[in-house]
Order: structure tokens, then C-alpha cells, then sequence
């Protein structure tokens, strides 16, 4: 028998949710509560530069007022660093790591480095992650079906050279390390899903499943972010939000213009389908 279902909903702290990171959540969560299983909340604060400090409360409280409720605290990736450390440690007695001193344009378009660029007199760079050459190129995707990548990552970056730990190896490590069965976000992240898999197969554990599901563009065919001026979701009209995520995830909506956040919730849980999010193709 499978694990008892754990998921989790991890957003960035660069600004309030906005309606495409909304769908996120709520796939995350409605799959999660249909298993029978817990939902947490984890801010992936590792990248200091690019965080909005008002969305540390304002996350939290729009997930609240569309009545997605998370189990335990709300977990801080930064506050994990010395797992990361250890598990980055880890890849290195392996020798799956190599110090890196490319540049952004020494590296050229496709930001590749073959481990041949540094020597033992560089002690700054940053750390790599070798690729192994057997990495499988296949993903059996919980919503979008099996995917064939066409083309495998290049050695990536997992430990940057400001000395940050890099978000593939972050959010690797934290998946596994905090048990989750299953990671339901956006596509976006589909290809970044081959790089987790490979560092956590390194590390003689099993992925979670993934599932990705479709994202939201806006009218100029930008996928909404705050770099493209999406609008903060308005917490005033839970209910309309919640009725837009699920038309959007091809879900029953079938209630009246009155139903509560609660009531909305609950028939999706009742009624989710995630072969419905992704036709086949897509
Ligand atoms: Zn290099």
C-alpha cells in the first residue's frame, strides 16, 4: 500500500499570490484532500535578493480567506540550511560535484559547463551537480501523462557563488526530506522535475510523483508572474477566485452564485478529477 498522501504548496516570497499561483494552490490542496491526505505550506525564502517581505504575511492570508488550510506550521526554506548542507555534503563524497568559474558569458546560450573549467587553484565558484549520463528522460506525470524531455539537463548549479544553495537542490532536498508523496505545481517547473529527480535518485531515495498542471496566461501570452505586472488576487471575492481556478482546471463548479468558500471547497473535494486538468497532447 502506498504512503499515506502528503503534499505541499511551496511559493516564492516575491510578492501577494496571484491568480495563476492561486490555481497552484488549490490543484495542490484539492488533490491532497481528496486523498485523504495532509497539505503544508512552505515558503522557499532561500533567495534573499528577490523577496517582497509583506508576502511572508500576505501568502498566508489569502490561502486563509479561500479557505485552503495547511497542516502544522508554515514551514521556512531558509531555516533548513544545514539539511541542505548535509545532503549538498552528501553529493560531494560521492563526487557528484564540481566547483565552477564560468561566467555568465563564458558559459554561452546554453549554460552548459563540462567540469573542465576550474582548477585546484579556484576555491570560489559555484558547485555543480554532474548529470549522469544515465539520467532517464522520462517523467510519468500525474496530470500531464508520460513526458519525454528533449533534452536532458547540463551539469546545473546547485550551490550558487554568493554561497546560497541553489533552488533545484533546495526544493530536492526538501521534498524528500520532509515526505512528501506528492508534488502538485505548475508546469512551468516540469523540466526543473528531471534535475529534483536525478539529485534525489543520487541520493538512493525515491521521488515523490509529480504532477503539473497547465499555466495561466495572460492576454499577451505571458505567463502571469509579478515581473509581468500580474495582479495581486483580491481576497474580497474568495468564492469567484476559487469558481475561476476550478473552470480553469476543467473542474464541477456546479453550485449556485451563493455557495460559500467552504461550500466550494467541499464539492471540489468531493468531485475532483485531475485527468480533466490536461487533455491528452497538451
Ligand atoms: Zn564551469
Amino acid at each position: 500500500m502506498d504512503a499515506k498522501y502528503s503534499g505541499r504548496f511551496a511559493p516564492s516570497p516575491t510578492g501577494p499570490l496571484h491568480l495563476g499561483s492561486l490555481i497552484t494552490a488549490v490543484a495542490s490542496y484539492l488533490d491532497a484532500r481528496a486523498s485523504g491526505g495532509s497539505w503544508r505550506l512552505r515558503i522557499d525564502d532561500i533567495d534573499p535578493p528577490r523577496h517582497d517581505q509583506t508576502s511572508f504575511e500576505s501568502i498566508p492570508s489569502c490561502l486563509q480567506a479561500h479557505g485552503l488550510t495547511w497542516d502544522g506550521d508554515v514551514i521556512r526554506q531558509s531555516l533548513r540550511r544545514s539539511t541542505h548542507d548535509q545532503y549538498l555534503k552528501e553529493l560531494e563524497h560521492q563526487g557528484l560535484t564540481f566547483t565552477c568559474v564560468c561566467t555568465r558569458t563564458s558559459l554561452g546560450s546554453l549554460g552548459q559547463c563540462e567540469a573542465d573549467c576550474s582548477s585546484r587553484r579556484h576555491r570560489t565558484g559555484s558547485i555543480r551537480f554532474k548529470v549522469p549520463d544515465n539520467l532517464p528522460n522520462t517523467l510519468d506525470d500525474l496530470i500531464l501523462g508520460s513526458r519525454v524531455t528533449p533534452r536532458l539537463p547540463a551539469n546545473f548549479v546547485i550551490r550558487r557563488r554568493d554561497g546560497l544553495i541553489a533552488y533545484q537542490l533546495a526544493t530536492a532536498v526538501d521534498d524528500l526530506d520532509e515526505l512528501y508523496t506528492h508534488v502538485i505545481r505548475g508546469a512551468d517547473l516540469l523540466e526543473s522535475g528531471y534535475r529534483q529527480m536525478a539529485i534525489q535518485s543520487a541520493l538512493g531515495r525515491q521521488s515523490p510523483r509529480y504532477g503539473h498542471i497547465p499555466i495561466l496566461y495572460d492576454q499577451q501570452g505571458n505567463k502571469l508572474s509579478k515581473q509581468t505586472g500580474a495582479a495581486p488576487v483580491d481576497i474580497q471575492t474568495p468564492d469567484q477566485n476559487l469558481k475561476f481556478a476550478l473552470r480553469f482546471l476543467n473542474q464541477s463548479t456546479a453550485l449556485s452564485d451563493t455557495s460559500s468558500v467552504r461550500d466550494i471547497l467541499e464539492h471540489a473535494i468531493d468531485h475532483w478529477n485531475p485527468k480533466a486538468i490536461a487533455p491528452p497532447g497538451v
